[in-house]
């Protein structure tokens, strides 16, 4: 099979943990005797410095044109000041709004070998096996209107109900695949946008009646998240909250680095590791590369439909973990650590 596909390294660490996945990548295509065809793009802070854009229109069109995106990460402090159409963020809310990448899946597992990562106790995060299913393309990262208002500025929390039955759909169906457990997470008990939330989830749950439905608000949910992890099967939630909670998720399965995310709902698949770009490790050669890969992995699933590829992959990366391999954000202090390219060929070496 051809995987044609469009990697958007961007910024600071980006590079970095994208040269491991596409390693994987390459040796996965080799190993199972695929066509691996890659084009390589710009995106973020570097595609403003060299093009005065971050989403070049040369980048969206490589990314249209392939059956999928892998992404690094973008932003940059030196970007801080500009307007904001100008900065990094920007590059990344519009390919996801071109690419009309709705349902962004955010799985959080504990690897059994990273028990003691996790700043929480073992017998509190054992068993934690969760996805968050976050809406991306509503919410206040889209709201209108935006921006300066006389002396004010505003951002908007807008949903329709149809953009909230279409992620909630994805959520229920994926549960039927899983646990069959859906958290809905809003804030109805102060915002009308949370109780349209609320009621149209509710609707959509009539036609799943062997899933389970609950709701929580988000304040008491971020804390359910650290005090019993291992209780929720699905969460279900807007943009905003699931940005934060996701983040959350990542400190409770011991790095951010190890999460992996996939949005789908458009044409293209978007594959991106949850974290950022990391500026205070840049260049070190010190980030994890497991979330790009494990993203990597995401993307020939959902988007290739290449479900024993993936899987040989997660299994790489269990295998690797559970030798005693870990990234600097896998360590305490004083304790040995392997580099990100050491990680990335520790991984193939376990493929199977
Ligand atoms: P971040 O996710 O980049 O980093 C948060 C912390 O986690 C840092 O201490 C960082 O060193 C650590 N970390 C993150 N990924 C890691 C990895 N793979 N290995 C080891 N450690 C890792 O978030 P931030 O510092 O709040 O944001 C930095 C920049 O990234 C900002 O410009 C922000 O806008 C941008 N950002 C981009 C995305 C994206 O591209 N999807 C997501 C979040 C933040």
């Amino acid at each position: 099979m051809e995987i044609n596909i469009t990697a958007l390294p961007g910024d600071g660490i980006g590079p970095e943990v994208t040269a491991e996945a596409v390693r994987v990548l390459e040796a996965v295509a080799e190993k199972f005797n695929h066509e691996l065809k890659l084009t390589t793009e710009k995106i973020g802070g570097v595609a403003i410095r060299e093009f005065n854009d971050p989403l070049p229109d040369q980048t969206l069109a490589a990314c249209l044109n392939s059956k999928a995106v892998l992404l690094g990460a973008v932003g940059h402090p030196d970007f801080d000041n500009h307007p904001p159409h100008l900065r990094p963020e920007a590059g990344l809310l519009k390919i996801r709004n071109a690419l009309g990448a709705y349902a962004n899946l955010r799985p959080a597992r504990l690897f059994a070998a990273l028990a003691d990562a996790s700043p929480l106790k073992a017998s509190v995060i054992e068993g934690t096996d969760m996805l968050i299913v976050r809406e991306l393309l509503g919410g206040l990262y889209f709201g209108q209107p935006r921006g300066e208002q006389g002396d004010s500025v505003i951002n908007t929390m807008r949903y329709s109900a149809a953009e909230v039955e279409r992620i909630a759909r994805v959520a229920f169906d994926l549960a039927r695949k899983r646990r069959r457990q859906v958290t809905s997470v809003d804030k109805s008990n102060v915002l009308e946008v949370s109780r349209l939330w609320r009621q149209t989830v509710i609707g959509v749950a009539k036609d799943y009646p062997d899933v389970t439905l609950e709701h929580q608000l988000v304040d008491s949910c971020a804390m359910a998240l650290v005090a019993r992890p291992a209780s929720f099967d699905v969460i279900l939630t807007e943009n905003m909250f699931g940005d934060i909670l996701s983040d959350e998720a990542g400190a409770v399965v011991g790095s951010l680095g190890l999460l992996a995310s996939a949005s789908t709902g458009g044409p293209v698949g978007l594959y991106e590791p949850v974290h950022g770009s990391a500026p205070d490790i840049a260049g070190q050669g010190i980030a994890n590369p497991l979330g790009a890969i494990l993203s990597a992995a995401m993307m020939l699933r959902y988007s290739f439909d290449l479900d024993a590829e993936a899987a040989s992959i997660e299994a790489a990366v269990e295998r690797t973990l559970a030798e005693g391999y870990r990234t600097r954000d896998l360590t305490v202090a004083g304790e040995p650590s392997v580099s990100t390219t050491e990680m990335g060929r520790r991984v193939i070496a376990h493929l199977s």
